[in-house]
């Protein structure tokens, strides 16, 4: 019997004819939870994707919102699938600090569609680095896991150099410093075309850094999907 990743309650088929010509259904979530997944539906930011309806009328103009102008880097482009929730939090913290690694296969079927629906298929998926340390304490790169869920033309251009958090940082500051991200092998990335995938896009300082980076060793176009907007 199958369950539900998220809430183990069994998943009851709902049975008809096309359920016979698949090979099996991808499902791993139950209605229930899927209904608690703020898919992101209304008109969004052009720059970030956050929803706009979330936002007072003084925090967006046109069609991008304030945080973006502040970025002042009109060429970068952010798709998220889901905005960010106490259930969605709930979720990200089983699947990075405590280790259920299997359970953002609950996302698949719809974070697979919204990469199709919204991303250059010809683009290289570049999942955002960890740092060593990071990557040894938690055993598994939450990006990579989400980036695996949806190609396979996948490659790690960048690796993540260890340092200060940049949480701890305000934007000015965050992008004087020295680089969070440093490219292995340019002659990967000259004059391609990558799509970072990370799981929340919270300030937009990493994709945005991971972008000027793969830009600076020549990428033709570099855009981001997350599965969350914060
Ligand atoms: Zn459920
Ligand atoms: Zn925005």
């Amino acid at each position: 019997m199958t369950i539900c990743l998220i809430c183990f309650e069994p998943l009851v088929s709902s049975f008809d004819w096309r359920s016979l010509l698949k090979p099996s259904s991808t499902d791993r979530i139950c209605t229930v939870c899927l209904q608690r997944c703020p898919i992101i539906t209304s008109s969004i930011c052009r720059g970030c994707g956050r929803s706009l309806a979330d936002l007072a009328p003084s925090h967006y103009e046109l069609d991008t919102c304030k945080d973006c102008q502040k970025w002042n880097d009109g060429s970068f482009f952010n798709r998220s699938l889901y905005t960010y929730s106490n259930f969605m939090q709930s979720i990200i913290e089983r699947f990075k600090f405590q280790g259920d690694y299997e359970i953002i296969q609950a996302f698949k079927e719809q974070w697979y569609k919204f990469y199709k629906k919204e991303c250059n298929p010809k683009a290289i998926l570049v999942p955002i680095p960890l740092t060593d340390e990071r990557l040894y304490e938690r055993g598994f790169n939450q990006s990579l896991a989400l980036a695996e869920l949806i190609s396979d033309n996948i490659e790690m251009p960048l690796v993540r150099c260890s340092g200060t958090k940049q949480s701890k940082k305000n934007r000015r500051s965050r992008l004087a410093e020295r680089p969070e991200f440093k490219v292995v092998n340019s002659s990967m990335v000259t004059n391609q075309e990558f799509l970072l995938i990370d799981d929340i896009y919270t300030t937009g300082a990493t994709v945005r850094q991971a972008a000027k980076c793969l830009q600076e060793a020549g990428a033709r176009s570099v855009r981001s999907l997350t599965l969350i907007r914060a």
